[in-house]
């Protein structure tokens, strides 16, 4: 079309309406479209669906040259092009799912000097070949999908991420990053990696979700806390995710014997039957899902009412990926997510029995501190969800904590209770037996260290167990303190809890938390 006359210059307005059909930018995108056309370094975080692919592709067209885009992703590479090959743009893909013909193509428009995009694997770059063929391809911009992928911390890492940043020394030309993983130190490691150290122009836009509103609930009755969310919501479309396969089936019968349209979901499950309830949820108004994690990679339904989990989730992403799913279509939509202490335990102790090497186990504890932060957060439950991905907004009047603010008190004198039963035993032991020294209650193991004779030995034997334990849920979701997945949860002093040590810093509690631990059943000592 005269659009892609590469003698006109290209107009990233006329061409967002003639060649991707848009009418305008999102929230975010003409900030990136024009910093990476202008050939700035760029690192952009949006959130999944928040529109990434346009942020390089509307760039690539307005630039002169080639733009590469390296992605891990070989069924949504092909999406791409199929899609930019149907608006007439000339883009391909070398991945090992071509046929002969399609790669025959790709090299022959780059032969031509036609080819605007090219979309390649990681794995390709280990091959010496592509470079010299993209500087033969007059490369001029390289753009990166999945941009966490050179995270080694992370769950995606890919080795060969680490040879973008090669590449792009060896080519000369800018680098645009794009992910939707915003947590900080896989931020800090995308710059080291893919642009040297040296900050890009960054971008972190989008990841408020004002229809949502936005709960956390302590574990009670889970059954019947569940039961009542969904019946007050009866006849909507909603999903209950469950950390366990079993769990998934009786929460779906119940719901069913409550008189619920419900099925479970879980990838134990035949691939047809799996299929069947895919399909019935996309198409049935109303029908409640069940299900592991594993329901909802693919889900694209736009009126989903509610999403409730009826077990704490892994890590901050993880909730808010699956509460996600809620409200696409922008209607409001509700979330509520139950957490107890022995979801804190069931996470803590697939952290520490997965087969992760010890870095990424305790990277892994500090995304799941970082969720139990969220669900003791004293403030707007969005704005504490915003700051972890980097953004500032204010009280949100759409969650449970504007709602309802939450009782805080002056906690310096327990928590340094606490921290010193830590220092007087060297950071050796977890939760359970740090207890034990603070309410002065004797067992084997006090006794075989000989801690009764410590001097906080008993010091907290005013609280109840459950009460210390909501204190030391909330001083690990302050990072106070970190449980060391090498040594079996030992508790570790975190940087922030040294003033408090020192007596140069005080520490606010939610009462709310420790008093409701205070009606529990009291457990057997
Ligand atoms: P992601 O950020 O997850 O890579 P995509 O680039 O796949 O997201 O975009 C998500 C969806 O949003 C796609 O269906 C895309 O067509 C659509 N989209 C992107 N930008 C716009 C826009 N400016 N206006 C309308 N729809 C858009
Ligand atoms: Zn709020």
């Amino acid at each position: 079309t005269d659009m892609l006359d590469p003698a006109a210059p290209p107009d990233p307005h006329a061409l967002l309406g003639a060649v991707f059909g848009f009418d305008a930018f999102r929230p975010g995108q003409a900030e990136i479209v024009e910093a990476v056309t202008a050939g700035r370094d760029v690192l952009a975080i949006m959130p999944t669906g928040g529109g990434k692919s346009l942020c390089f592709q509307l760039p690539a067209l307005c630039r002169d040259g080639l733009t590469v885009v390296i992605s891990p992703l070989i069924a949504l590479m092909r999406d791409q092009v199929r899609a930019l090959r149907e608006a007439g743009v000339e883009a391909g893909a070398l991945t090992s799912g071509n046929t002969e013909e399609e790669t025959e193509d790709v090299w022959q428009a780059i032969e031509a000097g036609r080819l605007k995009l090219l979309y390649i694997a990681p794995e390709r770059l280990a091959s010496g070949g592509t470079e010299r063929m993209l500087r033969r391809a007059n490369c001029t911009l390289i753009a990166v999908d999945e941009a966490h992928c050179v995270s080694q911390w992370g769950h995606d890492f890919r080795p060969d991420y680490l040879r973008i940043g090669d590449l792009r020394r060896a080519l000369g030309v800018p680098l645009a990053a794009f992910t939707a993983t915003a947590d900080a130190e896989t931020r800090e490691e995308m710059v080291r990696r893919l642009f040297d150290g040296t900050p890009p122009q960054t971008f972190l836009h989008g990841f408020d979700r004002p229809n949502l509103t936005l709960a956390f609930e302590p574990k009670n009755k889970p059954r019947d806390q569940i039961l009542s969310f969904a019946e007050a919501r009866r006849g909507r479309s909603g999903i209950v995710y469950c950390g366990t396969r079993s769990k998934t089936e009786g929460l779906a019968q119940a719901l069913r014997e409550a008189g619920h349209a419900a099925c479970h979901y879980h990838a134990g499950m035949e691939a047809e039957d799996r299929r069947l309830v895919e399909t019935r949820f996309q198409q049935e108004d109303g029908l409640i899902v069940v299900a592991t994690v594993a329901f909802g990679m693919g889900i694209d339904k736009p009126d989903i009412r509610w999403v409730a989990h009826a077990d704490l989730p892994k890590s901050v992403e993880s909730y808010y990926q699956e509460i996600g799913r809620a409200g696409r279509d922008g209607a409001p939509a509700d979330t509520m997510t139950l957490f107890g202490a022995d979801d804190i335990r069931f996470r803590r102790q697939q952290i520490d029995e997965g087969l992760a090497p010890p870095e990424m186990k305790a990277a892994d504890h500090g995304r799941l501190n970082a969720l139990l932060g969220l669900a003791e957060a004293q403030v707007c439950r969005r704005v504490t969800l915003l700051a972890f991905f980097g953004e500032t907004a204010e009280p949100c009047g759409n969650c449970d904590l504007c709602a309802n603010p939450p009782d805080l008190f002056d906690g310096t004198t327990e928590v340094r209770k606490a921290l010193s039963a830590m220092l007087r035993t060297d950071e050796r032991f977890g939760i359970g037996h740090l207890i034990d020294i603070l309410r002065g209650t004797e067992t084997d193991k006090t006794r075989r260290f000989g801690h009764h004779d410590l001097p906080t030995w008993g010091v907290g034997a005013d609280l109840a167990k459950h009460q210390w334990q909501a204190i030391f849920r909330q001083m690990m979701g302050l990072d106070l303190v970190r449980p060391d997945p090498e040594r079996h949860g030992a508790l570790r002093f975190m940087e922030a809890a040294r003033p408090v040590l020192r007596g140069e810093a005080e520490v606010t509690l939610r009462r709310d938390t420790i008093k409701r631990a205070e009606r529990r059943p009291a457990v057997k000592q």
